[in-house]
């Protein structure tokens, strides 16, 4: 079994469980998975794992020179 948040149009996100991923777009192919909220059918996968997300857009790492403004700081490519 594998978990899916699920989003509708209306923009509700809820987990469903499906059997595998094929069986999420059988059933959203089919108008099977109705929103708990709406009852909306038109289900579509919800962005998920924000922590992912978060961790990708990290920014790179403070630069550590004491009084460094930033700002044109040349650490990325080394102090
Ligand atoms: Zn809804």
């Amino acid at each position: 079994m594998i978990r899916y948040s699920v989003q509708c149009s209306q923009g509700h996100v809820f987990d469903e469980w499906f059997s595998n991923s094929a069986d999420y777009d059988v059933k959203a192919a089919a108008g099977e998975i109705a929103c708990p909220d709406c009852g909306d059918h038109q289900i579509s996968k919800a962005i998920m794992a924000p922590s992912v997300a978060k961790s990708a857009a990290a920014p790179a790492a403070a630069c550590p020179v004491s009084g460094c403004a930033g700002g044109g700081c040349p650490f990325s490519g080394g102090h």
